[in-house]
């Protein structure tokens, strides 16, 4: 069901709700997925922040996960994702899928659905969280449709049950373009793929193989291909050394993670899940029900997460608008997190909502 919520713009009354004042930015219209655990908590928050930086959103709320179950739907409901082709883009909290019950995942599903193949994951340190190095910058690109994660399991006989890795020449195609083309236009120097061709011969080969060929169009940005064991010792020996990765779908769940580790953990790594025609905005970690209903989690990676939202839109749609929303955003949780204001995963002392309300005040003083 679309509950239309323009609740990032205040100065409609009820009556108003679907005109646009003159004088008024025509809002943007997106789909908001609250998700679970900890979702609803740090979506609250993010869409807090972006109205405070004035950007012209009408949030449209739709379920997935746990959530879509209790409303008596299945965990990936046919109107969330009618919502996301019609708006074309989503920003969303994680969801939890039931383990053991025989549910697919609703990321793998929904990426799927709506051909969302490339992940970009930025991976940056922070002013003020203090971790083992410094002046970290990287992105990382996994491959979001294929490896592992095609869904083919079966059990063979009694005992044994097998996984199948899927890689085809055009996933690994596409996304090597993808890889490329980004690094191009965001002016990277270096691509490095992880892989572990030695032993996947046939898929990890095809991987290679396909992102050795985009390389070759792109003269500018180099090329290196590292085995994916040695790839993660060099990287917690010194990340710096890495501009770009390019990973297919496994290794870039497992590396994001580890990355995230290098700048704070999961708290402050935002995502993009993006096709030929829709983007899907999501934090890189999951619903953390341990922590949920707290008000202890950092909402900072959604945060992060919609201000690549907003830049998209405004490289993809010209709405300068949201650049401004963003870069003022970027500019509070730079200040703020300078400042020691901080959750509790950066060794600070704030909750959720303190934390919420530091950067919405530095956004509405500046
Ligand atoms: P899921 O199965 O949905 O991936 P999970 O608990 O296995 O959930 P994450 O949600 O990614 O995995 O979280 C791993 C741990 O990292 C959590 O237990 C939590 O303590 C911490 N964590 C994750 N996200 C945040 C956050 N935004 N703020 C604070 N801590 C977080």
């Amino acid at each position: 069901m679309e509950f239309p919520q323009p609740s990032l713009l205040l100065s409609f009354s009820s009556k108003h709700k679907n005109k646009t004042p003159k004088n008024m930015t025509t809002p943007r219209h997106i789909v908001a997925i609250p998700g679970d655990g900890i979702g609803p908590e740090v979506m609250r928050a993010t869409q807090r922040v972006l109205e405070a930086a004035g950007a012209p959103i009408v949030w449209h709320e739709h379920h997935a996960g746990v959530a879509a179950l209790a409303d008596g739907d299945v965990v990936l409901p046919d109107s969330t994702t009618a919502a996301i082709r019609e708006h074309k883009i989503a920003l969303k909290s994680p969801c939890t899928t039931p383990v053991g019950k025989g549910f697919s995942s609703v990321n793998v599903q929904l990426r799927k659905a709506l051909d969302l193949y490339a992940a970009v994951r930025p991976v940056r340190s922070l002013p003020g969280v203090k971790t083992r190095f410094e002046n970290i910058d990287l992105v990382i690109i996994r491959e979001n449709t294929e490896g592992l994660y095609s869904g083919v399991e079966n059990v063979v006989t009694e005992g044994t049950v097998m996984s199948m890795k899927v890689a085809t020449e055009k996933a690994c195609s596409r996304i090597s373009e993808w890889a490329f083309d980004y690094a191009r236009k965001r002016d990277r120097k270096k691509v490095t793929v992880f892989h572990k061709a030695n032993i996947m011969k046939l898929t990890d080969g095809l991987f290679i193989r396909e992102s050795a060929k985009a390389a070759k169009g792109y003269a500018d940005v180099a090329y290196e291909e590292v085995i994916i064991d040695a790839g993660c010792m060099k990287m917690v020996q010194d990340p710096t050394q890495f501009d770009m990765l390019l990973l297919e779908n496994l290794y870039g769940d497992v590396v994001s993670d580890l990355c995230a580790g290098l700048v704070g953990g999961l708290g402050v790594v935002p995502g993009a899940n993006i096709g030929n025609s829709d983007a899907v905005f999501e934090a890189v970690h999951g619903s953390a029900p341990d922590i949920a209903g707290k008000d202890i989690a950092n909402p900072l990676a959604l945060i992060m997460s919609a201000v690549m939202m907003l830049n998209y839109l405004a490289d993809t749609e010209g709405l300068e608008i949201m650049r401004e929303a963003a870069e003022k955003i970027k500019t509070a949780y730079n200040s703020a997190l300078e400042a020691g204001e901080k959750t509790r995963d950066l060794g600070g002392e704030l909750g959720t909502t303190a934390f919420t309300d530091a950067l919405c005040n530095r956004i509405t003083s500046a």
